[in-house]
């Protein structure tokens, strides 16, 4: 981990330094990278403000959402406070803000047959899936047991949340990860932050698998979000051509892995097994008008596979693009109107 955030630190120093003021041109492009919520935020931001404090402001607004409200592996913020009170039979008090995430988590879980999940916490621990992110276990990966998961599995489970209004009942040795969500969440917040700012003319930014596109380019050109090869993640198989407020969420196979005895594992678990999901997909990518919706989907319809992830994804209001673990790609008619390959 430490060695990780050091690689990190000094390739952030390198990309802070590089993050410019360009041009005489009106308005000025300015472009930074930085880790938030154990992934990588890079921002594009056109401005009329030279001496904007926006960037900076964007990362302090996403620190205090991940330290504050989110992360489940901070005991300061709202999630992990929560995940100590398992047990309890007075419940927990949640915020206001904390609740709707909750509810809208709830739906999820409802409308999606119980494959999206935010009650997986003891089962995405036990596959030590940050220890992946970090490089820590590589080579010395060791699966768990299906006896352990099986046990594990037996904490989990939306059916077992019970939230009254703004109390939430947590079940004894449950814990919450809202992992699937958190950065739609977070760019949902960036959004608002970049509507009441009347500088900032338009923007791209990307929060590990999370996009949001805003307002516009200077050129009048569209925005244009790639999305990558699951087989050559260099690569992408092709793009979405965007105007003015969307976000595109991706869940795939290849984001965080661990290899052992030649088989690879991946961190989108299956709530009925305890495993990593296994439904033909590689990658999903959804496009929609909200950051929790478009993330929480990419979740969902990687678990769900491509025939009830397009009725899922479709009945929300949502456009989806699968690939499928054979390379086929199958989208949305909606997500034509916006999709070219490469
Ligand atoms: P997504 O498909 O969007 O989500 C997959 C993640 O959701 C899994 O990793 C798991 O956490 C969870 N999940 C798995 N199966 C299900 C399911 N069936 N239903 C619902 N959820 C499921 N990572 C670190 O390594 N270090 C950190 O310090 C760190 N801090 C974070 C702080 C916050 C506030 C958040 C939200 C995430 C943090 N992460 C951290 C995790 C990381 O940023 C991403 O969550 C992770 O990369 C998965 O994102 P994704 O887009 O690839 O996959
Ligand atoms: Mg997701």
């Amino acid at each position: 981990m430490k060695r990780f955030f050091a690689v990190w630190a000094v390739v952030l120093l390198i990309l802070s330094c590089c993050g410019c003021v360009d041009g005489q041109s009106q308005p000025l492009k300015v472009q930074n990278a930085d880790t938030v919520m154990g992934t990588v935020l890079q921002q594009t931001l056109y401005t009329v403000d030279r001496e904007t404090p926006a960037v900076r402001e964007i990362i302090g607004l996403l620190q205090k959402l991940e330290e504050e409200r989110l992360s489940r592996r901070l005991d300061t913020s709202e999630v992990g406070r929560l995940n100590l009170t398992g047990g309890e039979p007075s419940g927990s008090s949640v915020s206001p803000f904390l609740e709707e995430i909750l509810r809208n988590c709830l739906e999820m879980w409802q409308k999606s047959e119980g494959a999206f999940d935010i009650t997986l916490g003891v089962v995405v621990s036990l596959w030590d899936i940050d220890g992946w992110a970090a490089g820590e276990n590589r080579g010395v990966f060791v699966p768990p047991g299906k006896e352990q998961l099986q046990e594990a599995l037996e904490s989990c489970g939306s059916g077992r949340l019970t939230l009254e209004r703004d109390r939430l009942y947590l079940p004894e040795g449950m814990e919450l990860d809202l992992g699937a969500v958190g950065k739609g969440i977070a760019l949902n917040q960036v959004l608002m932050y970049l509507r009441e700012n009347n500088e900032i003319t338009g923007a791209i930014i990307s929060l590990g698998g999370s996009v949001l596109t805003y307002g516009q380019k200077p050129d009048g050109k569209s925005w244009s979000v790639g999305i990558a090869d699951p087989e050559d993640t260099a690569s992408i198989i092709g793009t979405l051509t965007l105007e003015g407020e969307w976000f595109v969420s991706t869940s795939g196979d290849y984001e965080r892995y661990a290899e052992a005895d030649g088989v690879r594992y991946h961190h989108i678990i299956d709530p009925a097994t305890g495993y990593p999901a296994d439904s033909g997909i590689a990658g999903v990518t959804i496009l929609a008008k909200d950051g929790f919706l478009s993330d929480a989907l990419s979740t969902a319809c990687f678990i769900l596979g491509k025939e009830k992830g397009m009725e899922l994804a479709v009945s929300c209001g949502a456009e989806v693009l699968f690939v499928g673990k054979d390379g086929s790609i199958t989208m949305s008619e909606g997500m034509k109107v916006y999709y070219e390959s490469a």
